[in-house]
């Protein structure tokens, strides 16, 4: 009863676009009906598949982490939305996202056991100064709280700048992230989400994958609002 006088008191906006919303969700019916349906790609990868659920790649050299929820393929207005986030400081759009991620989330894990924990990618301290937030914690905040899952921000580190994944070509890309991350011990938690804004190649949550497998992490799924479907 609280919730609905709060609710009539004070209706949520969407954060998009400001309109009032209709639902508990601060997103307005227009600009739910312009989000894309969610992925369905390759299980372990989440790239796009004409048929089977792994991908050729996935097959013959797979990655180390082993599943891939994607919320959305990345596309407008996607791609909007996360530059929004990201360069104008838009936080609201990762509070809505992470509410959107973690409910998905929560059908995606009705017949399989959900990760201990959520890792969010972590930024460079040079360039967490500079943009004042890291936006995977920021996304990673709703959706802990929808799955109650800890939420460990301070057991990985980026301790060397890299240069954007998208910007590299094939051999480089593996050399940008050589030693970029440090993993402290995982405290015996052998189940981890890794969670991104975006997945573009892949090999950033790889390499973040691999360092929690050889710490002796089981199982690893990557989780993202949004997913580019051909590399
Ligand atoms: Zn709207
Ligand atoms: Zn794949």
């Amino acid at each position: 009863m609280f919730m609905d006088l709060l609710h009539r008191l004070f209706p949520p906006y969407c954060v998009f676009c400001q309109l009032p919303s209709l639902s508990w969700l601060p997103l307005c019916e227009i600009c739910q009906g312009l989000l894309p349906a969610s992925c369905q790609g390759c299980r372990q990868c989440g790239l796009a598949l004409s048929h089977g659920d792994l991908c050729g790649p996935c097959l013959s050299a797979p990655p180390f982490f082993d599943r891939t929820y994607a919320l959305y393929p990345y596309i407008d207005p996607l791609t909007r939305l996360i530059k929004q986030l990201k360069f104008q400081q838009q936080l609201a759009h990762a509070h809505l996202l992470g509410l959107l991620l973690g409910t998905w989330l929560q059908q995606q894990y009705q017949n399989d056991t959900l990760p201990q924990i959520i890792l969010p990618v972590p930024l460079h301290v040079a360039r967490l100064r500079s943009r004042g937030f890291n936006q995977s914690i920021e996304l990673a905040k709703p959706v802990a709280r929808v799955l109650q899952i800890p939420l460990k921000r301070r057991l990985c580190q980026r301790i060397r700048t890299t240069l954007p994944q998208t910007e590299l070509s094939g051999s480089l890309r593996k050399r940008n992230l050589l030693k970029a991350f440090s993993l402290q011990s995982l405290e015996g938690y052998s189940h981890i989400a890794l969670l991104d804004d975006v997945v573009t190649t892949g090999h950033t949550v790889n390499e973040l994958a691999r360092l929690c497998k050889l710490a002796g992490a089981q199982r690893i799924d990557v989780w993202c609002v949004a997913r580019t479907q051909r590399l």
